[in-house]
């Protein structure tokens, strides 16, 4: 007996499926796991033919933003017009596949030498930051790539992965719409950073973050008006400093969590002071990430009524960048915190953009100047220059200066003269713990120095 049965349709589905497997079906690129393949394979033809395979990790720039305001119909054209226009530049030694998302990466083989690697980088780079023309929308996107090369950077196709994706997240820090070649110090950086993300995350669950206060002074009415937190953080017997933790909390999205946390601990520890005086004040920084979240008043609020805490004693922080990023979302934040009562306070004045007549466009109280230039008082005239300047525009604008970083008497006569009299400085107190602000001779110790 013959059985005959046709296998044609049991075989398209099979093909089916491993196309399925090994390729991603918007723009037809092989895979994440197909490229896992291709990177091995390259990797043995570089021992056997002793030529050397490089991989480019390419990561689009604000893509999420294009997805989020014209769709991700639009979104979806923009990766296959990008898919093509990389191809159209590819020789045969080239294949470039889908990572995820916004992710691609490119596999270069049979290389001779890392000079003509070089020139190939550059041009993928250039092709990638013209502007597209999608359904009549001109999308202005770019891309940051890292490089690495086997054998020198890596010794499998993991480490050629992780090791290019390290040098794409350096290009991505370098200010993005370029590229970077992976060095041994990055993934020490890296590596350094993970461990410190790690030890911070465990921090915030412990409670082992604490808060340090530094007195803000008027030497007219002889009083401290305020204190600014400041975070601290102890890890392993040594301070590291909030240059430094900040902005790993903010890469990690913890920066509002940690911050919440700082002030619902500093309205515990300085209830007395905020209760016997009501209009003293708790100055607190904001990061910019934190001060776009769209329900920042209600929780800062929050915080406040668990402590019997008015508003208007708590000033917030805000440094130019928040401004930068997306004028009209800032301008709004700005003004629903502004009307949910608390005062806001630009920080850093001078060292940003320092436009004025943006000041005006936001609902900003007080200026607080710089400390670079506080230090320059007394021996650079054109800096003191730029001081009166930003003086009188404040005043012209109605808003009034507390000057930062005061450390000498010469400083303090200088910033009187102008008509300055708020300052915040080692001159008067550095930053310290509660127990040590709330002592009566350490109040009355800052207040003899005014
Ligand atoms: P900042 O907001 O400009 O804070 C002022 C910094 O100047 C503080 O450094 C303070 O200790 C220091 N300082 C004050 N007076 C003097 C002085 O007379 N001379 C000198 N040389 N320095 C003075 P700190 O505490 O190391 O903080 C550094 C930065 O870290 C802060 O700069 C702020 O940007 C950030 N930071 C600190 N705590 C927080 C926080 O709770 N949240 C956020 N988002 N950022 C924070
Ligand atoms: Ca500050
Ligand atoms: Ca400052």
């Amino acid at each position: 007996m013959i059985v005959i049965s046709d296998l044609t349709e049991q075989k398209q589905a099979e093909n089916e499926l491993r196309y399925l497997a090994n390729y991603d079906p918007l723009t037809k690129l092989p895979n994440r796991t197909l490229m896992y393949q291709k990177i091995n394979e390259a990797i043995q033809d570089a021992n056997k033919n002793e030529t050397l395979a490089a991989l480019l990790f390419i990561d689009l720039d604000k893509f999420k933003p294009v997805n989020d305001s014209f769709g991700h119909a639009v979104g979806d054209q923009l990766l296959c017009n990008i898919t093509q226009r990389i191809n159209n530049m590819l020789s045969k030694n080239s294949v470039l596949g889908r990572q995820s998302g916004d992710e691609f990466l490119l596999l270069i083989q049979n290389l001779k030498s890392p000079q003509s690697l070089s020139t190939l980088v550059k041009s993928v780079s250039e092709e990638l930051g013209k502007r597209v023309e999608i359904n009549d929308f001109a999308i202005n996107i770019s891309a940051s790539i890292g490089v690495a090369l086997y054998p020198f950077d890596a010794d499998s196709a993991d480490m050629l992965i992780r090791h290019s994706d390290i040098a794409m997240m350096h290009a991505k820090q370098a200010g993005r719409n370029g590229f970077k070649f992976f060095t041994e110090q990055m993934n020490d950086k890296i590596t350094q950073k993970l461990l410190l993300e790690n030890a911070l995350k465990d921090a915030f669950k412990d409670d082992l973050l604490f808060n340090y206060y530094q007195p803000i002074v008027n030497n007219k009415t002889k009083k401290i008006n305020a204190v600014e937190l400041l975070m601290r953080w102890k890890h392993e017997d040594n301070f590291v400093s909030p240059a430094k933790f900040i902005p790993i909390a903010e890469e990690a999205g913890l920066i509002d969590v940690l911050t919440e946390q700082a002030l619902d601990r500093a309205l515990s520890e300085l209830s007395s002071l905020l209760r016997s005086n009501p209009r003293f004040y708790l100055s607190l920084n904001l990061s910019p990430v934190h001060i776009l979240k769209s329900n920042l008043s209600e929780r800062l609020l929050l915080i406040l009524a668990r402590h019997h805490i008015k508003p208007s004693q708590l000033r917030l922080e805000i440094t130019e960048n928040t401004l930068l990023e997306d004028k009209e979302k800032a301008s709004k934040q700005l003004h629903s915190l502004r009307n949910a009562g608390f005062k806001l306070l630009l920080d850093d004045f001078g060292t940003g953009y320092s436009s004025l007549t943006y000041l005006s466009q936001f609902p900003i109280d007080v200026i607080k100047i710089d400390q670079s230039f506080v230090r320059n008082i007394g021996s650079d005239a054109s800096n003191e220059s730029i001081i009166k300047t930003i003086y009188l525009l404040a005043e012209n604008l109605g808003l009034y200066c507390i000057a930062e970083g005061v450390e000498t008497l010469e400083q303090i006569e200088f910033l009187n003269k102008l008509g300055c009299h708020d300052f915040q400085g080692y001159y008067f107190a550095k930053p310290m713990p509660a127990t040590e602000l709330l002592k009566e001779s350490t109040l009355n110790q800052v207040i003899k120095q005014l």
